[in-house]
């Protein structure tokens, strides 16, 4: 089975997992570079699997589904493209031959999902849409710093080695933030110097996975000293995990 991020818009990754024959994407915002894709490798499309209702994220759903009768699954408590099949948490659904569960992951959006693989060829697999980023997390358009703080609990707390899928390289630009927020991180500058030379070669940062994610990702470590007082250096009022998670994010938006 092939893993393979197709480039969209300026910094969209619609993941592509293949067999050589039949194929499935993940939030295909736009339906071209998937048709690409398939004509290149000569490949069927079986299955659409959708995170969230934004645009970048959906927008080439029907075009997909109407060209390859592909089977479209996304959350439940979204607005998304019918025909769908609606998941909600611990749906347990097949694709590919695989078995992916549902995790409800809201904050970013208010009915967000997140597809876990617990065994793709002996590794487990996350596809996560706009709720974890390498080195950040998703901005909060519909929900709260406590409900994203419980949706990033529960994907920290998936085995170290399962492979990160998010839909953007916004890498360097959440490293550099994470820098400002832990100066003497030490695993930070070596990623930090890992992702330059990826991006200077026009690779993908991604995937990540859950253990790199624990030990640079501030938004993973909320309840590291280091971090919470740099919360609340930006924040006096951020006293709990929750709010520590809300400063930071307010302070990422604020952030050159
Ligand atoms: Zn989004
Ligand atoms: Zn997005």
């Amino acid at each position: 089975m092939d893993l393979i991020p197709l480039p969209a818009f300026a910094d969209n990754y619609i993941w592509m997992l293949h067999d050589g024959q039949r194929a499935l994407v993940v939030d295909p915002g736009d339906a071209e570079p998937v048709f690409g894709a398939l004509q290149r490798l000569g490949l069927q499309l079986q299955t659409i699997l959708v995170t969230h209702h934004h645009a970048d994220h959906v927008g080439g759903v029907d075009k997909l589904r109407n060209a390859t009768g592909a089977h479209v699954f996304g959350p439940a408590r979204e607005r998304i493209p019918e025909p769908l099949e609606k998941l909600n948490d611990g749906a347990q659904i097949e694709a590919m031959g695989l078995a992916f569960e549902v995790i409800d992951v809201p904050g970013h959006t208010a009915g967000h999902i997140a597809y876990y693989c617990a065994d793709l060829e002996g590794r487990p697999l996350l596809f996560c849409g706009d709720t974890l980023f390498s080195g950040g997390c998703g901005r909060l358009f519909e929900g709260t710093p406590a409900q994203m703080l419980h949706s990033l609990d529960r994907l920290a707390a998936l085995p170290g080695d399962t492979r990160v899928c998010c839909t953007h390289e916004y890498t360097l630009s959440n490293l550099k933030f994470a820098r400002a927020v832990e100066p003497r991180n030490a695993d930070l500058v070596h990623y930090t110097a890992q992702c330059e030379e990826k991006r200077a070669q026009h690779q993908p940062t991604l995937p990540s996975s859950i253990a790199l994610e624990l030990r640079i990702n501030p938004f993973l470590r909320t309840r590291q000293p280091e971090v919470a007082d740099a919360a609340r250096a930006f924040d006096a009022k951020a006293h709990d995990d929750a709010s520590v998670l809300g400063a930071l994010r307010e302070w990422k938006n604020q952030f050159k």
